[in-house]
């Protein structure tokens, strides 16, 4: 929520001198409120209205970055409470949990970190590792860390309440910015002072009460840590739905800069079983964690996990596409089939998949239908028989293929007249309808 642009007015000094490009301190103001100027363009703002511009300009919900380089985490800076308003930009992090006595650390980080799965042509990996000091002991605790640092290139998450060992720990880990969890009403002070030394981000818990929890943060900020990460301290489904909820939007309708921070969950905390904390994790997915903290690491669980936030965080008003053109499945010859579909990711990645899995190699057209699936598209008059056409035209198809034949999706059949008639010489196939009947199709109804 930026300011109006009156707002921001009030604090120009109205004096319409010119010398900002504008014609008025007003329009200015109003380019300003539209992110369409800078405010350094005036060369009268007073200080005073600089900070108070700043401040108020701040993202309602900071951004926060855990860990450094490619793999970091970075989270926070969301401005809608939901997803069909605008879209949510940063993905909540999944991190795994490990306690720093478990012989298999090590083994745990390696296979968190190189664990990778492709889905409509995107990886989706996890994204940290969270140390817990559950010996209790410092020396074990920073050798922990060690470990997870010789086996992983994840960004950490060091949890402990104890200030003696959280520093053993950053002395090894400080200079890859691990998120520090977490300052309490008990030790806030001296882990404000960590966080501040080793310049590294820092989490507060509370026991579920928001307005002790604003306390510990206004506390933690005074002091001087401003990147933080807020644990309200409900576990559980109803009560962590709740307070997710209340803290986004406190923040993003209330403009409340104490509880404005991106929120760290703990999935298995309370959960009876793996399936619980599965299912407590994709809420937090969907409403609105920055990081996901798991107990397990099963990839049955993850890879839903992560398509879910794939789904979640990608813009609603734009589907994922692949570009249109033609592509090989396999090594097609000139007596392969040539099938056509549209440019929409899922769509193009199951078909191309089913092809695959079929050991048929294949020509595979892809039409430009603005990234809609094939019924959406041909609903939206964006995959008819023109476009159909036009595409085989321009894909330089006939100088590969032997044969006119062309295999259009099931679901399209009612195309197949058109089409001939918008392609003469080219005989028209109705392929199946579902992506799964592929296989049997290219291999028992195909003949070039
Ligand atoms: Fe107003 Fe500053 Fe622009 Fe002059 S330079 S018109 S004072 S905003």
């Amino acid at each position: 929520m930026g300011l109006s642009g009156l707002d921001i007015y009030k604090l120009l000094p109205k004096t319409n001198c010119k010398e900002c490009g504008f014609p008025t301190c007003l329009a200015f103001a109003m380019k300003l409120a539209q992110k369409g100027a800078e405010l350094s363009a005036c060369p009268y703002v007073t200080e005073e209205a600089k900070t108070a511009l700043a401040a108020a300009s701040a993202p309602p919900i900071r951004l926060v970055t855990v860990g450094k380089g490619e793999r970091k985490i970075e989270v926070g800076n969301e401005v809608v409470l939901f997803r069909h308003d605008k879209t949510f930009y940063h993905q909540p992090g999944l991190v795994i949990r490990v306690k720093d006595n478990d012989p298999h650390l090590g083994d745990v980080a390696a296979q968190a970190s190189s664990y990778v799965v492709e889905r409509v042509g995107m990886k989706l990996t996890l994204d940290g590792i969270a140390i817990e000091n559950a010996s209790g002991d410092a020396a074990t605790f920073a050798k922990a860390v060690e470990t997870a640092k010789a086996n992983s290139t994840l960004p950490l998450v060091l949890m402990s309440s104890d200030a003696t060992a959280m520093e053993a720990a950053l002395k090894v880990a400080a200079a890859d910015k691990p998120l520090i969890y977490a300052a309490t009403p008990g030790n806030w002070s001296a882990f404000t002072e960590l966080a501040k030394s080793y310049a590294c981000p820092l989490a507060i818990r509370d026991s579920g009460d928001l307005s002790a929890l604003a306390t510990l943060a206004e506390n933690v900020t005074k002091a001087g840590v401003a990147d933080v990460m807020l644990d309200p301290g409900t576990r559980g489904l109803a009560e962590s739905l709740a307070t997710s909820v209340q803290l986004r939007r406190l923040a993003l309708k209330k403009n409340f800069r104490l509880l404005g921070f991106p929120i760290i969950a703990f999935a298995g905390e309370g959960a009876s079983s793996e399936e619980e904390e599965a299912i407590v994790a994709a809420q937090h997915i969907a409403k609105y964690a920055g990081i996901v903290v798991l107990d397990h690491f099963s990839p049955h669980v993850i890879y839903p996990l992560m398509t879910l936030r794939q789904n979640i965080y990608t813009d609603p008003q734009k589907p994922i596409q692949v570009s249109p053109g033609l592509y090989q499945v396999g090594e097609p010859k000139e007596n392969s089939p040539l099938l056509i579909t549209t440019n929409f990711s899922l769509t193009y990645f199951t078909v191309s998949g089913e092809v695959e899995g079929s050991g048929v190699p294949a020509w595979l057209l892809v039409a430009d239908a603005e990234g809609m699936s094939v019924l959406t598209a041909w609903a939206a008059g964006k995959f008819d028989a023109e476009k159909i056409a036009k595409t085989v035209k321009t894909s330089g198809i006939d100088e590969k293929i032997a044969h006119k034949k062309l295999v259009i999706p099931g679901y399209v059949a009612t195309l197949s007249g058109e089409t001939e008639e918008e392609l003469p010489g080219w005989q028209i196939m109705v392929g199946p309808r579902e992506a799964v009947d592929i296989t049997p199709y290219l291999k028992n109804v195909w003949k070039p």
